[in-house]
């Protein structure tokens, strides 16, 4: 295994409100990562710097041996091989489940373009659906479309924050196994962001607990469970629950 993201010393304020203080990880290819902590503890901060979409104050972040900068890391031309899956899919409504997919690969020869999307509907378990509009899907079936509009492109690193936090309670269960099943088979590399322990526990190869901006542990979930470094990670994840 390689490693694909480096995160190190890295740091963010809002005006003089600390967020991140001086958190360093990294991901190797292929894993799946779950960044886990309550609510302003700093995720959703510290997965968009990794995305390019916010600026680090301090320390630096590497994917696959290219800095990114913040915002105008966007910029650089060809470095389009990071996704982002958010909580609200942002499908468009007016086209159906094929468009939305194809949309995303215009740019490719139509053949090329038939054989991609046929390829995702089968991947994302979709091919019944791919003549369907958005409002006449389930939130797990829009959320496979999303994921398969995110994978179009063969991102190298894919960005879900609280990626199940919209979708019915009494469906998680499967709708998690689902997506593990899909980003298992795509063998892209994941870091996912959540508060809810559960999703930690049976999707991630290892979990990242972030504590008031700061990391806590990093751990495999049976580890984690086992060993909890902190009451916080405890009260998260301990047998004591
Ligand atoms: P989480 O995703 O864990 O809930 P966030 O990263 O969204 O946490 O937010 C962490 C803290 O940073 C919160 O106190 C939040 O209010 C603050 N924050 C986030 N984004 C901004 C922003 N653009 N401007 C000012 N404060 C922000
Ligand atoms: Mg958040």
């Amino acid at each position: 295994m390689s490693t694909l993201v480096q995160v190190s010393q890295v740091s963010k304020s809002f005006l003089d409100n600390p967020v991140i203080k001086g958190v360093s990880f990294s991901v190797e290819e292929g894993e799946i990562i779950c960044i886990l902590g309550e609510s302003g503890s700093g995720k959703s901060t510290l997965l968009r710097m990794i995305g390019g979409l916010e600026d680090a104050d301090e320390g630096s972040i590497v994917v696959e041996e290219e800095e990114i900068t913040g915002p105008a890391h966007n910029l650089v031309p060809g470095f389009d091989f990071i996704n982002f899956v958010s909580q609200s899919f942002r499908l468009e409504p007016f086209r159906t489940v094929w468009d939305n997919i194809s949309s995303v690969i215009s740019y490719l020869p139509d053949q090329e373009r038939e054989t991609k999307v046929n390829d995702l509907l089968v991947l994302c378990k979709l091919t019944d659906k791919s003549k369907a509009y958005p409002r006449e899907l389930s939130g797990g079936q829009q959320q496979r479309v999303a994921i398969a509009m995110a994978l179009a492109d063969d991102p190298f690193l894919l960005l879900m924050d609280e990626p199940f936090s919209n979708l019915d309670v009494n469906m998680k269960t499967q709708i998690r196994e689902e997506i593990v099943e899909i980003l298992r088979k795509a063998e892209v590399t994941v870091i996912l962001v959540s508060h809810d322990p559960i999703d930690a526990m049976s999707i991630a190869d290892r979990v990242i607990i972030l504590e008031s901006g700061q990391i806590s542990q990093i751990d495999t979930p049976q580890v984690l469970y086992e060993n909890p470094s902190s009451p916080y990670a405890a009260k998260f994840l301990g047998p004591m629950n």
